[in-house]
């Protein structure tokens, strides 16, 4: 279920009566209200679901008619999440090393990563935010908005750095891609202003990434 202001505000116009599918080659105008609901439900009939229309009016009382006189049954109610996804990508060092841990146990568990002047990675960041469609801008959230906040929150604050140390919000981590993956989290979730944070996949290397959903955050 959306959460958000927004989302709720999306809400307003989802339920009840069933829009007609959007039909191969139909021109609705995109302004219209209708347009997203419409192009949902056909994309859901497909999957064999469906999607109401929300008419605030008609959630009490008697389902409205229809066109031919006829009351509506009453349709299952789908608010379908949708998932976006901004990436963007980043270059630092580190060496993975537990200080408290002697010479020969880092050795046998990071090999070369515990090389002790470190080692490069060309990063790639991407955060995933759930939510519902506004119906007014047709976007689950902003796009750029979405990418400035991670470039404020994160990117800015480790791109070209040495992870060990230049990173205040990393002091004290050993920086192995999921504990990044979770101290972005962190620090991105209070900044998402619409929908809610919902995945973070950081890739080490092209073989190699971490994907996070925040199970561990409270
Ligand atoms: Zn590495």
């Amino acid at each position: 279920m959306p959460t958000s202001a927004a989302g709720r505000a999306g809400l307003a116009m989802l339920i009840q009566r069933e829009p007609s599918p959007l039909r191969r080659g139909e021109k609705v105008p995109k302004a219209d209200p209708s347009w997203q609901v419409r192009r949902m439900s056909a994309s859901l009939r497909r999957a064999g679901l469906s999607v109401g229309l929300l008419d605030e009016d008609s959630t009490q009382g008697s389902p409205p008619p229809t066109a031919n006189g006829q009351p509506t049954t009453t349709q299952p109610v789908i608010i379908a999440g949708m998932i976006v996804t901004a990436r963007l990508t980043f270059s630092a060092a580190h060496r993975l090393h537990n200080p408290n841990r002697d010479a020969a146990w880092n050795r046998a568990m990071y090999d070369k990563c515990d090389n002790p002047n470190g080692h490069g990675h060309n990063y790639a960041l991407e955060v995933s935010v759930k939510g519902t469609i506004d119906p007014e801008t047709g976007m689950v959230i902003d796009l750029k908005r979405l990418k400035d906040i991670m470039r404020e929150r994160v990117v800015d604050h480790v791109d070209h750095t040495n992870l060990n140390e230049d990173v205040g919000f990393l002091r004290g981590t050993i920086p192995t891609a999921e504990n990044l993956a979770r101290s972005f989290w962190r620090e991105l979730a209070p900044a998402i202003p619409q929908g809610e944070l919902y995945e973070i996949v950081l890739e080490e290397t092209e073989r190699n990434s971490v994907r996070y959903r925040g199970e561990d955050e409270t």
